[in-house]
């Protein structure tokens, strides 16, 4: 059986050298293709390169090392650009990992590993566009055509931003065909495995998300002169909504179903009149596509027994909806394995609540997904972190998920 001896000591001091680049107090600015980016990007080359990788940047700035050989392998990596300010894991954790993993591999007799860093996931021109335009899920035109959501005024576009993929080492393509699988490791970014003083966790989906905006329409009236029960106010509506419906979900929902009333705008919001139209979203998340199916028609069915009962009209719009994206089963097993020896009794199943590069690189290869803690939930903010031991043996357990996964494959 191959091999991987992992150097976590030498994966952290890399972490610490990345976190100096784009570095604003406790927290990282490396916005895609801003200098920090660029640089950062360039410094991950130079590490392939002397691990002995070869460095290929596609047209998009992801970046891939790729170690000798034609055979297809599996590719480990996450993405190295962050939020206007993020914190020093989010993402670069997963880069980090996949170099290291790939350069244990080459050192001893393990799994051939590619490592991949790809480019804007954190949507500063679009949403996950580097691994969106490599996976097929978004044409190179519709990613060009992306504008800065930072700029306030005079907006490059991505067509523009990507120019500088040349600044950053050798460009080509690189083929899908290229690789067996794809895993990503990532910090969880939520509160549970530090809750529970897990180690690791193994994602079994990335969640789906449901979204609809309601609207109920009533009589905008004089709040002095009208008697209570002649009034159509969509504002208590509303309230008697989100009662209903937080009971309604409660016995529908399992523990890490999740919805918001995120968004309410009241008409015309004015002490002295009584509310005469209200605009909410409900959103929904889940891992089961079917429980947000059932969601999606509670929410609907309790706002239509609200406006019957209080004389008001209901305007029902669908918004955005995500499908669910399932982990491999396989690839899952042998990380569930490499848990359950390396932090027996400190690892759980669980699924994502954020979307990754993984939601799209599922399409078109089999992905997994490991998840180490976030102390605090904390994440896309400069508290964000992580206990250094946990980074360690997050890394370890990836290491012997990855050899059993060349087993399984
Ligand atoms: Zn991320």
């Amino acid at each position: 059986m191959p091999r991987l001896t992992v150097n976590p000591d030498r994966m952290l001091a890399e972490l610490d050298h990345l976190r100096t680049i784009g570095v604003q107090g406790t927290g990282v600015a490396r916005r895609a293709f801003s200098d920090a980016d660029v640089e950062a990007r360039r410094w991950l080359v130079e590490q392939m390169q002397s691990a002995g990788l070869e460095v290929v940047v596609d047209s998009c700035g992801n970046v891939f090392g790729l170690p000798p050989g034609d055979e297809p392998c599996l590719l480990v990596g996450s993405h190295s650009d962050t939020q206007p300010l993020g914190g020093w894991l989010d993402g670069i954790w997963g880069v980090a990992c996949g170099l290291e993993l790939a350069r244990a591999a080459l050192e001893g007799d393990g799994p051939r590993v590619a490592v991949v860093s790809f480019q804007d996931e954190e949507g500063r021109f679009g949403r996950l566009t580097g691994s969106s335009v490599w996976s097929g899920e978004m044409s190179m035109a519709e990613a060009d055509a992306c504008e800065d959501q930072d700029a306030h005024t005079d907006p490059i576009r991505f067509a523009q931003a990507r120019q500088r993929a040349s600044e950053i080492g050798p460009l080509g393509a690189v083929s899908p065909d290229r690789f067996v699988a794809y895993i990503e490791p990532h910090i969880e970014q939520g509160p549970v495995l530090d809750r529970t003083q897990g180690a690791v966790g193994v994602v079994e989906a990335i969640v789906g998300v449901r979204q609809w905006t309601l609207r109920f329409e009533g009589e905008a009236n004089h709040a002095g002169t009208t008697p209570m029960p002649m009034r159509r106010d969509a504002l208590q509506g509303y309230v008697a909504y989100a009662v209903a419906l937080n009971d309604a979900f409660a016995s529908l929902a399992d523990e890490r179903t999740v919805w918001t009333l995120g968004r309410v705008v009241a008409e015309p919001n004015a002490a002295s009149i009584v509310p005469g139209a209200v605009t909410f979203t409900v959103q929904m998340r889940d891992a089961d596509a079917g429980l947000l199916d059932r969601m999606a028609k509670t929410a609907t069915t309790i706002a239509e027994q609200v406006a019957d009962a209080r004389g008001l009209k209901l305007i029902a719009t669908p918004g955005f909806s995500v499908a669910p994206v399932p982990m491999d089963l396989r690839l899952r097993h042998a990380l569930e394995q490499a848990a359950e020896s390396r932090v027996p009794g400190r690892w759980q199943v669980m699924p994502s609540g954020a979307l990754h590069d993984a939601s799209n690189v599922a399409r078109i290869l089999p992905t997994a997904m490991i998840f180490a803690p976030s102390i605090g939930g904390i994440s896309h903010n400069p508290a964000e972190d992580t206990r250094r031991e946990d980074l360690a043996l997050a890394l370890e357990t990836l290491g012997e998920g990855i050899v059993r996964m060349s087993n399984a494959l």
